[in-house]
């Protein structure tokens, strides 16, 4: 496997940034993970212009042109033999002695750019079965619309979840709402039908493969209640599932042991994720 890191690619074993890096010392700094098929990337304008979103927003110098960092990106892509898989890209506010205020202007960020190939099937069997979810308090910042590598509480909630042996976790708001999944956005199909997911004002993150779904959702004419629901609402739903690239539409089939429906995938959990698949397939650049 090879890494882009600065500028250079190197055999992923060796890749490096410096101690001082602010990504290692602060977590300054943001990341984007597209989707890879057949070589070509997934959702790519949605996940380049919420990265420079969250760079503005950080104020994090942007590293390179849009046409440079998508060289890049395939470039890594081809160098891995990436067919089906994921990229990811990270930006942090550069190496400089440690120190909280940001460093002396000019200090170029960091970028470093990783592909790894993914079977596909190991996808499908996940969600022909379904998986288990565990809600977990959302204990994380007041700015979770910014895609920033500060994953401590998501990765807190994750091994809880797999400790339970759930897959993933649902964060729960004070009100006892679910705002979205550790590292994807949740979804459910209530107890009269309709497709439920959280609206983006209440801090969670914007995913692009929800924006990308809630587009076929509405060409589809399926009605979509852009409203959180609880905890309660989720354990009564239909159907429930959680969406991000990689994951693409999943099943949960249970959430705190509660199961979901008949306890299996349902129908249109399943008709989303083939829409998703499809659209993203023939989209990806
Ligand atoms: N919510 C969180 C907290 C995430 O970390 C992610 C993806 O990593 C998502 C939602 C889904 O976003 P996307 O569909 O853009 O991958």
């Amino acid at each position: 496997r090879v890494a882009y890191v600065n500028g250079t690619y190197s055999p992923h074993g060796e890749a490096v940034v410096h101690i001082e890096d602010r990504g290692f010392q602060f977590a300054d700094g943001v990341y984007e993970v597209w989707s890879v098929f057949d070589g070509r990337l997934a959702d790519f304008d949605g996940h380049m212009t919420r990265l420079h979103r969250s760079l503005n927003e950080l104020r994090i110098d942007i590293p390179m042109s849009v046409a440079s960092l998508t060289r890049v990106l395939r470039e890594t892509v081809r160098r891995n033999r990436v067919k089906n898989g994921i990229v990811y890209l990270q930006v942090t506010r550069g190496t400089a002695r440690r120190d909280h205020p940001f460093p002396t202007p000019g200090t170029p960020p960091s970028v470093i750019v990783t592909a790894k190939s993914i079977s596909p099937a190991r996808g499908d069997a996940q969600a022909q079965k379904g998986v288990a979810v565990l809600t977990q308090p959302d204990i994380r910042w007041g700015r979770c619309d910014i895609k920033t590598v500060g994953l401590l509480p998501n990765i807190m909630a994750k091994q809880a979840a797999r400790e339970a042996g759930a897959y993933e976790a649902w964060f729960v708001d004070d009100m006892g709402l679910v705002t979205e999944g550790s590292s994807t956005n949740a979804w459910i199909v209530d107890e009269h039908g309709k497709l439920r997911t959280r609206d983006t004002q209440a801090n969670i993150l914007k995913g692009c493969t929800r924006t990308t779904l809630m587009e076929l959702i509405k060409e589809h004419g399926v009605e979509l209640d852009e409203r959180p629901f609880s905890v309660e609402e989720a354990k009564r739903a239909r159907e429930a599932f959680f969406t991000a690239a990689g994951a693409f539409v999943t099943p949960a089939i249970s959430i705190d042991g509660t199961r979901i429906g008949d306890g299996k995938p349902g129908p249109i959990t399943l008709k989303l994720r083939a829409l998703y698949l499809d659209q993203a397939r023939r989209d990806a650049v």
